[in-house]
């Protein structure tokens, strides 16, 4: 059973992998955005750790919508209110357990990556970081090493894509041949996991 602490550990882990990626991320974000995505996911992190260690929300749920909604209001650019909407959406489909099963969990994420598709209208294939959630909440159900897997063959699958939602649409058929730089942050969100599993 995953427990408040695993979520803590869970938002902990991406935003360590955020800071060592911060670089790649706003390069990824600079040939097809405005090269702001590290900086963006590093500045929405940061606030996270520390709000979760200042209000020490003491169920799963609570970890997740607290931290979505810290997302949504530090984080400037469209990654900003996408991932705030994953985690505070996820958050709210665990309700107020104080312990849930990794089925639940992937139950809840396949509801947070439905309202992030409502939110932001991408479908698979549209060169975003629907590209990486749906196949890692596909592979959920087996392990967070399957999750893992699975999302960054989901991020690299993004680099022969044109993009049809976000900044990167703008470029039309120059945005081929790039991977997408929130596809790339959604496959640390997805391996931060299993590093909070200990696995
Ligand atoms: P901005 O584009 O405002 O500068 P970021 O650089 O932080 O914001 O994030 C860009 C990433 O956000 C893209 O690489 C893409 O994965 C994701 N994104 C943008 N628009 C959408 C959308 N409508 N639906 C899903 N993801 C999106
Ligand atoms: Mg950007």
């Amino acid at each position: 059973m995953l427990d408040a602490d695993f979520f803590r550990r869970w938002m902990t882990a991406t935003a360590a992998l955020v800071d060592r990626e911060a670089d790649r991320l706003t390069a990824l974000d600079s040939p097809i955005g405005d090269a702001d995505h590290g900086s963006n996911l590093q500045r929405g992190f940061t606030a996270v750790t520390a709000t979760l260690e200042k209000e020490a929300p003491d169920t799963p749920g609570s970890v997740l919508t607290l931290a979505g909604r810290q997302l949504i209001s530090t984080v400037g650019g469209a990654s900003g209110p996408l991932y705030g909407t994953l985690l505070r959406r996820t958050g709210k489909a665990l309700g107020d357990a104080t312990e849930v099963s990794p089925e639940q969990l992937a139950e809840a994420l396949r509801t947070g990556v439905d309202a992030v598709r409502t939110l932001g209208g991408a479908q698979p294939g549209d060169k975003t970081m629907i590209d990486t959630l749906v196949p890692a909440v596909d592979a959920l159900g087996d392990s967070f090493a399957a999750a893992r897997a699975a999302a960054k063959e989901g991020a690299e699958a993004t680099t022969p894509m044109q993009a049809r939602k976000g900044r990167a649409s703008y470029l039309g058929e120059r945005s081929i041949g790039h991977q997408d730089p929130g596809a790339t942050s959604a496959a640390l969100l997805v391996a931060a996991l299993e590093e909070a599993a200990g696995e």
